[in-house]
């Protein structure tokens, strides 16, 4: 959708064909239980530039459909970071300094870590695993364990052990080492897919465009005037110009006609995948976390949203368990049991919770692993081109992460400079 976005503000007619009826894909709307929800918890921070660009282009005032909140980890009862209306860096120095719950030591260890990196000009000489860097930076245990392994593994799905510390790097020169604003977390009011896919589906349809929803894409094939796409048995096309903008798992059977492509499928193919699985948890109305956004060490979730503050849904909790762990030996009810014990600890007393739903993404994203090759925008078919989050950028799989390379493909397709170099 931010390919055919950016295609559209310049003026061209694009057709967008989607499998689904919903658009958004991996973070999207769905419905529990007479509420909408999105198919997993999903977050923005103020560093998704070019999300927040195209949203406010297509009409989806960013203002309005994001909550605003200054960096705050909050772990209750155990430590609280918390960043100023401060001018950056001021704002994450302070907020370094006046934590609650890490140590003088712990303090200057974090401190000297974003120096180092700064220094380095956030490029690492080689890339390797975030907590090989976290031990040789000599970074206290607890210091991973409340501040860099829970904003790595958010950031990248992929446990510190494997995640690749310049992609780290990266998120963290873009996010807590810029301005202020760009750590700040967003909260979405409404779901994902009103929040951006539907506001520029509308966007395209009004430049002269045309979104077929439900509309699978079974086959590409080449031919002398261009692509045809082979949607239900029927021939579309030609169209000079294609991006295919599929989720990684999706794109070897869809392009199995197209031999030139072989080299991208084999890549493709050799990632890893991590999931990500969403619990939501139906409390009584007057239950109310302390803060929107909770974060738990130690636990079987890593965050705890409270949708009554954040969406109106009160009484909704719901957690997010990213990247592959121990959580994954455990049945539905036993997954909840642990979540319902970890609200327990910050809400004690409270009763079990009325309904649950636990939603389980097997492939997620990609494991985002040092050095990890991913597909360039361009292919060796010329007019052929992808977008997405596993295709090459110096983001991981998240939703800037697909924007960017939304944007990156269409600029390509219009031999714009800021487009793909040829790779
Ligand atoms: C549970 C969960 C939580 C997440 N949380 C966050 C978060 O908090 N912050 C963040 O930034 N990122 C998050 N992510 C990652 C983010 O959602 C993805 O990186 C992003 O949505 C990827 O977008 P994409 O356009 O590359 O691919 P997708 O979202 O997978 O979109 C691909 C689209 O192609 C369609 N399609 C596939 N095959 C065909 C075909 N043959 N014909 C037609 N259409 C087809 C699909 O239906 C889909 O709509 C999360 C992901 C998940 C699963």
């Amino acid at each position: 959708m931010a390919a055919a976005a950016e295609l559209a503000a310049a003026g061209h007619r694009v057709t967008v064909f989607e499998a689904s009826r919903t658009l958004g894909g991996r973070a999207r709307a769905i419905e529990l239980e007479g509420l909408t929800v999105d198919n997993g918890a999903h977050i923005f921070v103020g560093a998704y530039r070019e999300t927040l660009r195209l949203m406010a282009r297509v009409g989806a005032d960013p203002e309005r459909l994001l909550r605003r909140r200054a960096l705050h980890l909050e772990y209750p009862g155990e430590l609280c970071i918390a960043a100023p209306r401060l001018p950056a860096p001021l704002h994450l120095a302070w907020a370094l300094l006046a934590a609650s719950g890490l140590s003088w030591s712990e303090k200057f260890a974090a401190i000297r870590f974003m120096q180092g990196l700064k220094r380095a000009n956030f490029r690492l000489p080689r890339d390797i695993a975030a907590a090989e860097y976290f031990h040789r930076q000599r970074q206290p245990e607890r210091l991973v364990r409340y501040l860099w392994e829970p904003l790595c593994v958010a950031a990248l799905n992929t446990p510190i052990e494997r995640a690749s510390m310049q992609v780290f790097a990266n998120v963290l020169k873009d996010s807590l080492a810029a301005g202020r604003a760009a750590s700040d977390f967003l909260l979405p009011t409404v779901d994902f897919s009103r929040l951006f896919p539907e506001p520029a589906a509308a966007f395209v349809i009004a430049h002269g465009g045309e979104v077929c929803r439900e509309t699978r894409i079974d086959a590409i094939t080449r031919t002398i005037d261009g692509f045809r796409l082979d949607a239900k048995g029927t021939k579309c096309g030609p169209y000079d110009k294609v991006i295919l903008a599929v989720a990684p798992r999706h794109l070897p059977k869809l392009v199995a006609g197209l031999p030139e492509l072989a080299a991208i499928v084999a890549q493709v193919n050799g990632f890893e995948w991590e999931p990500i699985v969403g619990v939501y948890l139906a409390y009584p109305e007057d239950v109310r976390l302390p803060f929107a956004m909770v974060g738990v060490a130690n636990g079987t979730a890593q965050w705890l949203f409270d949708r009554g503050q954040i969406y109106g849904q009160p009484g909704l909790i719901s957690a997010v368990i990213s990247a592959h762990g121990r959580h994954e030996a455990m049945d539905h009810d036993a997954l909840v049991a642990a979540i319902h014990a970890e609200v327990t600890r910050i809400l004690p007393g409270i009763e079990a919770p009325r309904w649950s739903r636990v939603i389980t993404e097997k492939r997620a994203t990609f494991a985002c692993t040092p050095g990890v090759a991913r597909p360039p925008t361009l292919t060796p078919l010329p007019g052929l081109l992808l977008a997405g989050d596993y295709v090459a950028g110096d983001y991981p799989a998240t939703i800037e992460g697909a924007v960017r390379s939304g944007i990156k493909a269409a600029r390509a397709l219009l031999g714009e400079p800021g487009g793909a170099p040829r790779e």
